[in-house]
């Protein structure tokens, strides 16, 4: 059978955490994965900057020439695993002129390039595939554009950066801060010695533009994503929303948005929120991802796994290199960019969530009504108010800390509301303003 096939040839660029992975299931495995391609796999090549003899490959294999590997005839697959936007974006333009189909787990240029890299796709008549880009072995791209294809789906929301849930798990289970967490995180190598892409959501934002494109047929850019990151969640905050049944979790948020006209927008945003401690992304905890959908038909689902490192991420590339060997072997290609929504990105403005507020507030009779009065000007409707007293060394009072939560309300009126509350004489502070996600 298998052996008797033309072989398919693979190029793989990049040796590092998941290429090594890669090229070792496909030699470890290279029987199954023949028998379910219907030929067998050819390694023809390995992209690199370091050409070396100790690099547990045959070095014949190795190449710092990118540009001729992907040119080569008896290439039919690239699967580019180098990482910065750069050189990838070439490599794989390249390719795909060349006629290879591609297998890609690069989320930053996915996320900046989709369209470029999606039309040199078409044009070459060859398959495009990413699976790997979005929460590592978490089969989540191919659900969303292929099992759910008859389906409307409503809401994407996951945790897909694995660093910043390190971090706030550490934090919610040992009370800890935020830089004593991200301090071990590093330690144990959750976190990169420059940890901002994950800390500041970048990686969240480029992962939530992939999902979001694909959710609702529509192109939606790293840019188009509002982003906070988790730099500023407190000790305090994971206390109080402890005390309020819930944990933090740095969210990727891809909504539908109808408007009162019945018109619909995309919201795409990266931020972290109070999840109840019932819902299931609360129990998401250390390095883990998870994906939760809701769909109008299907209902509610959730994808649960490894999120990164070499061997899980290696699965769904592997997955991708089966899907368009097979198209190679059988004829066909995979589905295409699906983009004919074409939704607008609803401005950050005008999507409501829900709100938790931590106000540092004066001792004097009236805070309380003065605060609720200056939500109440602006439509933002209060859910609950908790009040804790505070005394100094001595035991006297210093004023008092007010948390907040809201129902759902316009990003534009609680930040109206915010600067309202900065200005009133009784508040000395609003330490901090969280959104509250998964309650309704
Ligand atoms: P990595 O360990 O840093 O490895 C990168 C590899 O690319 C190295 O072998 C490097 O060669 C090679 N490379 C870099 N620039 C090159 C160039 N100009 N020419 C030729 N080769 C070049 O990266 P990784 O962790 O395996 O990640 C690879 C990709 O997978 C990235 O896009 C990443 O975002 C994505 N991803 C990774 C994970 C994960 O858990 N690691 C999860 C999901 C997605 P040398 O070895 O010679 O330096």
């Amino acid at each position: 059978m298998a052996e008797t096939e033309k072989p398919v040839g693979v190029a793989v660029l990049g040796l590092g955490n998941v290429g090594t992975e890669v090229v070792r299931i496909m030699e470890d495995s290279a029987e199954d994965l023949a028998a379910r391609i219907g030929a067998p796999l050819q390694l023809r090549g390995i992209g690199v900057r370091r050409v070396a003899a100790d690099r547990g490959v045959p070095v014949e294999l190795l190449t710092d020439d990118v540009e001729a590997l992907v040119a080569r005839d008896d290439v039919d697959i690239v699967v580019e695993l180098m990482g910065p936007v750069e050189p990838a974006r070439q490599a794989i333009l390249a390719a795909l002129e060349h006629g290879k189909s591609v297998v890609t787990a690069n989320k930053a240029l996915l996320a900046q390039s989709t369209g470029k890299l999606a039309t040199a796709a078409e044009k070459a008549r060859v398959d495009l595939y990413f699976e790997a880009a979005v929460a590592g072995a978490i089969p989540v791209i191919r659900p969303l554009t292929q099992s759910l294809a008859g389906d409307r789906v409503l809401r994407v929301a996951g945790i897909v950066n694995g660093t910043t849930n390190y971090i706030l798990s550490a934090m919610s289970e040992t009370g800890a801060s935020y830089d004593d967490a991200l301090a071990e995180a590093g330690a144990l190598g959750y976190a990169e010695a420059d940890p901002t892409a994950d800390v500041e959501g970048y990686d969240a934002a480029a992962k939530a533009a992939i999902l979001a494109s694909i959710a609702f047929h529509t192109r939606v850019q790293a840019d188009d994503v509002y982003r906070e990151g988790i730099t500023a969640v407190s000790a305090e905050d994971f206390a109080s929303a402890k005390a309020l049944g819930c944990t933090i979790k740095l969210l990727s948020i891809c909504e539908r948005i109808t408007n009162a006209d019945g018109s619909e927008q995309v919201s795409a945003r990266v931020y972290p929120a109070l999840v109840p401690l019932t819902h299931p992304l609360a129990s998401v905890n250390g390095a883990f991802n998870a994906v939760f959908v809701e769909a109008a038909a299907a209902g509610q689902l959730m994808f649960y796994g490894q999120g990164a490192g070499g061997a899980p991420t290696a699965s769904a590339v592997l997955g991708d290199v089966v899907m368009a060997a097979r198209n190679r072997v059988q004829g066909g290609r995979g589905p295409r960019e699906s983009k004919y929504a074409r939704l607008p990105i609803a401005p950050i403005g005008v999507v409501p969530t829900r709100y938790y507020l931590s106000l540092y507030v004066h001792d004097k009779p009236g805070v309380l009504s003065k605060v609720a009065s200056e939500f109440a000007n602006r439509g933002v409707s209060i859910a609950e108010v908790r009040q804790e007293g505070l005394v100094d060394e001595d035991g006297q009072p210093i004023g008092a800390r007010i948390v907040v939560l809201t129902h759902r309300a316009t990003d534009a009126a609680l930040s109206e509301t915010v600067t309202a509350l900065k200005e009133l004489d009784v508040v000395s502070s609003v330490a901090s303003v969280l959104r509250m996600e998964g309650t309704e």
